[in-house]
């Protein structure tokens, strides 16, 4: 199917519902959050009865605490058996933790996505990974159905994009995403105040946490690769919550002698979370992927459950065969 098809049947699939869901993936980043707030405010608005949310643990990220959240609800609260539901930013189905099982309930499962790892599921899926954020979807489905894109709509979705190119910085930053940027900044998007909540603020406690987790950082020159672990302790020593450290990647992956970075977040139930992040020669995905994780070419995840040093020292060791 055509590209221009698969938008007229997103857009008819949402013009037509009356109640909807709207998921994001578990441990929402900028790009999720905005991209599925924008799309519920844009959908409310057009009259419908909207409720987002993303699988446990539901608490927005830190950072993110500024968008607009009155369509958001815990999912022990949402509907069972939607109308519709909307899947923004997700990969695969068990992304969506819990929520994968209202999924298999809805009668129609639309999946907006950009994950090069999404091998398709839903019944009508956008899935563009030339597209640098799900935002981008979103906003070409919006011009497709018509719906006006108001100032708040607009500073969700500029979220999507300014946090999932870096502040249009990643090579994912195409003059398409700028042309977007722009739009969005038109209808009255606010690239000041998404600059300072997203990138200008952590709590105090970030600052001992991340101290932390950076002294015990370790460089493998050989093999081009920087990690280091951060544990449930290190954040209630510094009491602070998971969701307050998205900025550790970024300074952790400015080790210069490294091409990969690798930060293992320890769970207190078990679960290791690692997220990886490559400056070009490595292709993470593949390398996240072939942990049962997924993600893009220059940044990509995967959770499991073993002892975080043995997990990087795999990690560290197959880090060649995706170069
Ligand atoms: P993060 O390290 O959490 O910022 O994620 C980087 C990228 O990898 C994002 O595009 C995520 O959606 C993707 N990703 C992270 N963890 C996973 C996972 N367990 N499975 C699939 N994709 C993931
Ligand atoms: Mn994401
Ligand atoms: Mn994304």
């Amino acid at each position: 199917m055509s590209d221009n098809d698969l938008y007229r049947d997103a857009a008819e699939a949402l013009g037509h519902a009356e109640e909807l869901i709207l998921a994001c993936h578990v441990g929402p980043d900028g790009d999720a959050l905005g991209s599925m707030l924008g799309l519920a405010i844009a959908a409310e608005n057009a009259g419908k009865s909207v409720q987002s949310s993303f699988g446990s643990p539901f608490t927005v990220p830190f950072n993110l605490r500024f968008l607009p959240q009155t369509t958001l609800v815990p999912p022990a609260e949402l509907s069972a058996e939607p109308e519709l539901m909307v899947v923004l930013d997700v990969g695969a189905p068990d992304r969506l933790g819990e929520l994968a099982a209202i999924a298999a309930k809805a009668g129609t499962v639309l999946v907006l996505d950009h994950h090069v790892t999404n091998d398709g599921f839903g019944d009508i899926a956008i899935v563009e990974p030339s597209a640098a954020a799900t935002g981008e979807i979103v906003y070409r489905l919006l011009e497709q159905l018509g719906w006006e894109v108001t100032p708040e709509i607009a500073t969700c979705l500029l979220t999507a994009l300014v946090t999932d190119t870096g502040r249009f910085q990643y090579s994912n930053t195409t003059p398409e995403t700028l042309r977007i940027a722009a739009v969005l900044m038109e209808a009255g998007g606010e690239p000041t105040v998404i600059g300072r909540h997203v990138y200008e603020e952590a709590p105090f406690g970030f600052l001992k946490a991340a101290g932390s987790a950076l002294t015990r950082a370790v460089l493998d020159e050989e093999r081009g690769v920087v990690h280091a672990v951060i544990t449930q302790d290190d954040l209630d020593a510094a009491e602070i919550g998971w969701g307050d450290i998205d900025h550790l990647m970024d300074t952790l992956r400015l080790a210069m002698q490294a091409d990969v970075a690798v930060l293992a977040k320890c769970y207190s139930d078990g679960n290791v979370k690692v997220s990886l992040r490559s400056r070009g020669a490595t292709d993470v995905g593949s390398l996240a992927a072939s942990f049962g994780g997924g993600g893009h070419r220059l940044a990509a995840g995967f959770t499991i459950v073993g002892d975080p040093d043995e997990v990087i020292a795999q990690v560290v060791s197959k880090v060649g065969e995706h170069r």
